[in-house]
C-alpha cells in the first residue's frame, strides 16, 4: 500500500468513526431528551419556571414518578424496533409490530392511545396497518423512528418506505407520514456528517408542502399533536449552538417534554456527536438502557453497511 492509499484508508476510518459516533449521539440523545423532557412534561412553561427556575438535570419524578436516568415509552419503542431490526438482521415489519405487542403486554409506564390502539389491532387482528385517518394526529410513530433510519443509513430509497411501514402500524396519516420522514431525512444527513444546513434543506421542504409546520419563532403550544411537536423540535433545534441548550430550552417548554425532548435530543446527538453530549446526563442515564442503545447501534449499523454492499453488489 503506498502513503496515498494508507491516507485513503485512514480518511475512511476516521469517517466512519464520526459516523458510529453521531449515530450513538443521536440515539442517547433520544434518551437523554426523553428523561430529561419526562420530569417535566405536562407542565405549563411557567409551572416549569416557578417550581424549578430552570429545569437541567436528570431526577426523575414528574407525574409518572421515574427514577433518574429513567426513560418512558419513547425511548423503550424505539428500543423496541431497535431489537426487531438487530434480532431479524434487517427489516421485518411483522417482527416490529411482535416485539410493540410485547411491549403493551408488559404493561408500560406510558403508552400513548394511537399506540395502544394500533398495537392491540395487530395482536387481535394480527393486521399490520392502521386505517388512514384524517384531522389530527399524534407523535408516537414518529419518536421510535430512529433505529430504522440506522438500519438504512446508505439505502435512501428504503429509508422513506421502512419509515411509513413502522409508522403505519399505530398511525396512518398524511401529517404524520410527512413529519416521520423530513424527521428521518434530517436524521440520516446529520449522522453522515452534511451538517445542519443539509437538515434546513429538509425542514423547508416540509414547510412548504404543508405550510402548518411553520417553525420560525415557535412558541408553543407543544402538545402531542405531531404538528405542535415537530414546530417545536425544529424552532429550537435550528436555534441552537450545542446539545446542552437545544434539550434545556426544549423541555422547559413543558406540556409533551418527554417526546420534544426525545427528538430535539435526537437531531442534536446526530449533530454533534455522543462525545458531545453532557457527561452528568450521561453518567444518570439509566445504564441498562445505555447498554443497549450502543449494542443496537453497533448491530444497526452493521445491518446498514451490509445492505448497502449487498445493493452495489
Ligand atoms: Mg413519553
Amino acid at each position: 500500500m503506498n502513503r496515498r492509499q494508507r491516507a485513503n484508508v485512514i480518511a475512511e476510518q476516521d469517517e466512519a468513526t464520526a459516523i458510529a459516533d453521531r449515530a450513538l449521539g443521536a440515539y442517547l440523545g433520544l434518551a437523554i431528551g426523553d428523561s430529561l423532557g419526562a420530569t417535566v412534561a405536562h407542565l405549563s412553561a411557567r409551572e416549569i419556571a416557578l417550581e424549578f427556575g430552570v429545569h437541567s438535570r436528570l431526577i426523575g419524578g414528574g407525574w409518572l414518578g421515574l427514577k433518574p436516568g429513567q426513560v418512558t415509552d419513547d425511548t423503550e419503542m424505539a428500543l423496541c424496533v431497535g431489537r426487531a431490526l438487530t434480532k431479524a438482521g434487517g427489516w421485518n415489519l411483522r417482527a416490529v409490530c411482535d416485539e410493540l405487542a410485547a411491549w403493551l403486554r408488559s404493561a408500560p409506564i406510558d403508552v400513548g392511545h394511537a399506540c395502544r390502539r394500533g398495537f392491540r389491532r395487530y395482536i387481535v387482528e394480527g393486521t399490520v396497518q392502521a386505517v388512514a385517518t384524517e384531522g389530527h394526529a399524534t407523535n408516537g410513530a414518529c419518536a421510535r423512528n430512529l433505529p430504522v433510519v440506522l438500519a438504512c443509513l446508505d439505502r435512501t430509497d428504503l429509508l422513506d418506505r421502512y419509515t411509513l411501514d413502522q409508522c403505519h402500524i399505530s398511525h396512518h396519516h398524511p401529517l404524520a407520514d410527512a413529519a416521520a420522514l423530513t424527521l428521518a431525512r434530517m436524521t440520516r444527513a446529520l449522522i453522515l456528517g452534511h451538517g445542519m444546513a443539509a437538515a434546513r434543506t429538509e425542514a423547508n421542504a416540509l414547510v412548504r408542502e404543508h405550510p402548518v409546520f411553520m417553525f420560525k419563532n415557535y412558541r408553543g403550544p407543544c402538545s402531542a399533536d405531531i404538528v405542535d411537536t415537530v414546530r417545536m423540535v425544529l424552532c429550537q433545534y435550528f436555534a441552537a449552538s450545542d446539545p446542552r441548550a437545544c434539550l434545556i430550552a426544549t423541555v422547559n417548554q413543558g406540556d409533551d417534554a418527554d417526546t420534544s425532548g426525545a427528538l430535539v435530543g435526537m437531531l442534536a446527538g446526530a449533530t454533534w456527536g455522543a462525545a458531545a453530549l453532557p457527561t452528568e446526563w450521561m453518567r444518570r442515564l439509566d445504564r441498562t438502557i445505555a447498554a443497549e442503545i450502543r449494542a443496537q447501534v453497533a448491530a444497526l449499523l452493521q445491518i446498514a453497511h451490509v445492505s448497502s454492499t449487498a445493493a452495489t453488489a
